[in-house]
């Protein structure tokens, strides 16, 4: 059950049972990360429900809001289909690397084959802000580095601090 809404001749809204949602206000564990959630194979609102009801189920994350997903064109290799991003703000203990590294775990779960930049994928984590922390290693830039040039971040997130 969606409810879509056109927003220009590329980009439309879409809202469901799980995303656009608030779960929770209080958690117990230590950091608040903001995850920019993505794909274009296959049926993404169905793969994004999955992920979210894995989520739910893991003691290592709490979740506390989802965004709308937002269907997008791709960019940089153009000739994919459409895109569907969505934000999830979440509470963990786990330290950024190893958050990433779950991420990177869960992207695999979820069938990501990696290919070339920017190729079509199943499931994209990013981590988009962790807590208010600045982090510049070789593996993991937080705030992530295209956060602020992207619809398919800017538009969820807006949604999300509505
Ligand atoms: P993209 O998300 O840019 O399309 P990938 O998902 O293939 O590309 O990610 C490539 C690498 O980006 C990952 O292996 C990871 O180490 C690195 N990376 C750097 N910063 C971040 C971040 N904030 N969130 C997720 N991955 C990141
Ligand atoms: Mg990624």
């Amino acid at each position: 059950m969606y409810i879509q809404r056109r927003l220009s001749d590329s980009l439309s809204t879409i809202r469901g049972l799980r995303f656009g949602t608030v779960c929770k206000e209080k958690s117990s564990h230590r950091y608040r990360a903001t995850v920019g959630i993505g794909g274009n194979v296959g049926d993404v609102k169905r793969r994004f429900e999955h992920l979210f009801n894995y989520l739910k189920r893991d003691k290592r994350v709490e979740l506390l809001k989802t965004s709308l997903i937002l269907k997008n064109p791709p960019f940089g290799f153009v000739d994919q289909d459409d895109f569907f991003n969505s934000i999830i703000v979440l509470k963990t203990s786990m330290q950024p690397i190893l958050f990433l590294d779950y991420l990177m775990r869960l992207e695999k779960k979820f069938a990501r084959k990696r290919s070339f930049a920017n190729a079509p994928r199943t499931l994209d984590l990013d981590i988009i802000f962790f807590d208010n922390r600045i982090i510049n290693k070789p593996k993991l830039q937080v705030p992530h580095n295209e956060w602020s040039k992207r619809e398919s971040v800017l538009i969820p997130l807006t949604d999300i601090y509505r």
